[in-house]
């Protein structure tokens, strides 16, 4: 602990119920216990060498001033190609595509770029820690409506039941992270039958779009031209790419919204480094690396699960990321049920595999007896981490 220095003028948190995102606390107790790290999501593998000869390529080419504000023409080209090829989606990369410092990034610009304070925002729990803090910065109230417990499904009456005239935006994020669930067609065709009438803005929290299992689509937002006309759309190449570290991303919007959004991004990043974008618009015009990564996760995810299945955890679904939930029912620690936090910090420190608590995904922490796994791991760490499971 600082010592608080009587120099310092006090000052009232814009955040008073925020404390250190679980991701890094539990990355930090698996680094010190030595754990094999299921916690946090990210790879413990390579990306692509090809990719980092390319960023080193472009330094050596001199791209490494500014780009423009928007992005790398290159890489908004790149991506409007692609968004044109997978979901039929016109976008104008003049107008309609803005590189990003990752997702993180442009879910807090886009909220930034139209919330107001008192307006309401819906967000379906479970979900991704930054868009509850993201929504109280701005002074917007958030707005909670769960996803079916249990399943994870989308529930369409309690969604409308939860708006009202001051709602502004909806968050969504298929596939979804904590659960791996993935929406459907019908549920993007009800959702946007729900939102045909109203002003209601979509946040689209796409980022593991390409993350998708046993042979479904992915249902972007830009599939659905009622969708795609209000909506920001988020991707992440960090999750695509195996390079969470790069932090670059993309949001892609109507010129009605981006002309809104690049007003808080040339004030909040200005730009997102120059090498990177290069690198990556290059990358991105082979279909083959995304198109494979399906595969490339379905069958890490089949590994770990044939591995799970004999040990004592409960088994979810999960049809997309790279995540898998399990439920911890009857697993006792000194003969009493610990709550799931508890309970990661238990088999960080005594078994050594670290996990994420599913209550760290509601705002009341909600307990339904729920853990998650990120089995983006080389096989070897998710052997490491099964054979230390199958103790429990
Ligand atoms: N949304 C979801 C659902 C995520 O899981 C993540 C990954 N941390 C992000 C957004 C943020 O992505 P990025 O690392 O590109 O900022
Ligand atoms: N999205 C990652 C996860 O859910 C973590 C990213 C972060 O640490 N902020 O594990």
């Amino acid at each position: 602990m600082t010592a608080l220095s009587p120099l310092t003028p006090p000052t009232v948190s814009r955040l008073p119920n925020v404390g250190t995102t679980i991701f890094s606390v539990m990355s930090a107790l698996a680094a010190e216990t030595g754990a094999v790290n299921l916690g946090q999501g990210f790879p413990d593998f390579e990306c692509d060498p090809a990719l980092v000869d390319a960023v080193t390529a472009a330094m050596k080419e001199g791209h490494n001033q500014y780009p423009p504000m928007p992005g790398v023409p290159a890489l908004r080209q790149a991506m409007a190609d692609k968004m044109l090829a997978l979901y039929g989606h016109r976008c104008d990369p003049a107008t309609e595509i803005t590189v990003t410092a990752g997702a993180t990034q442009a879910i807090l610009t886009a909220i930034l770029a139209v919330v107001h304070p008192g307006d309401e925002v819906i967000v379906l729990e479970p979900c991704y820690d930054s868009y509850v803090p993201n929504i109280e910065l701005v002074g917007g109230v958030v707005v909670r409506v769960a996803l079916t417990p249990g399943s994870f499904r989308p529930d369409f009456s309690a969604i409308e039941a939860a708006i009202t005239p001051r709602t502004r935006a909806l968050i969504i994020n298929s596939p979804h992270n904590p659960s791996g669930q993935v929406w459907s067609e019908a549920d993007m065709l009800a959702l946007q039958d729900l939102l045909a009438p109203t002003n209601i803005l979509l946040i689209s929290d796409e980022v593991y779009e390409h993350m998708v299992f046993d042979g479904e689509q992915h249902q972007s937002a830009a599939r659905f031209p009622g969708l795609a006309s209000r909506a920001f759309i988020i991707s992440s190449f960090g999750k695509t790419y195996h390079v969470t570290g790069w932090k670059v991303g993309t949001v892609i919007a109507p010129a009605l919204l981006m002309s809104e959004f690049r007003k808080v991004h040339q004030f909040n990043v200005f730009t997102v480094n120059t090498p990177m974008q290069h690198a990556l618009s290059a990358y991105l015009t082979n279909p083959a690396p995304y198109r494979d990564l399906p595969a490339f996760y379905q069958r890490k995810r089949d590994l770990f699960r044939d591995g799970l299945a004999s040990t004592r955890f409960r088994l979810l679904p999960g049809q997309g990321t790279y995540f898998q939930c399990v439920g911890i029912e009857g697993l006792t620690v000194a003969e009493r049920e610990l709550p799931e936090a508890d309970f990661c910090q238990w088999l960080t420190r005594e078994i050594g595999v670290a996990a994420i608590p599913l209550s760290a995904f509601y705002g009341n922490g909600f307990d339904q007896r729920v853990i998650r796994f990120c089995f983006a791991k080389r096989d070897d760490t998710l052997q490491a981490a099964l054979a230390r499971l199958a103790k429990l």
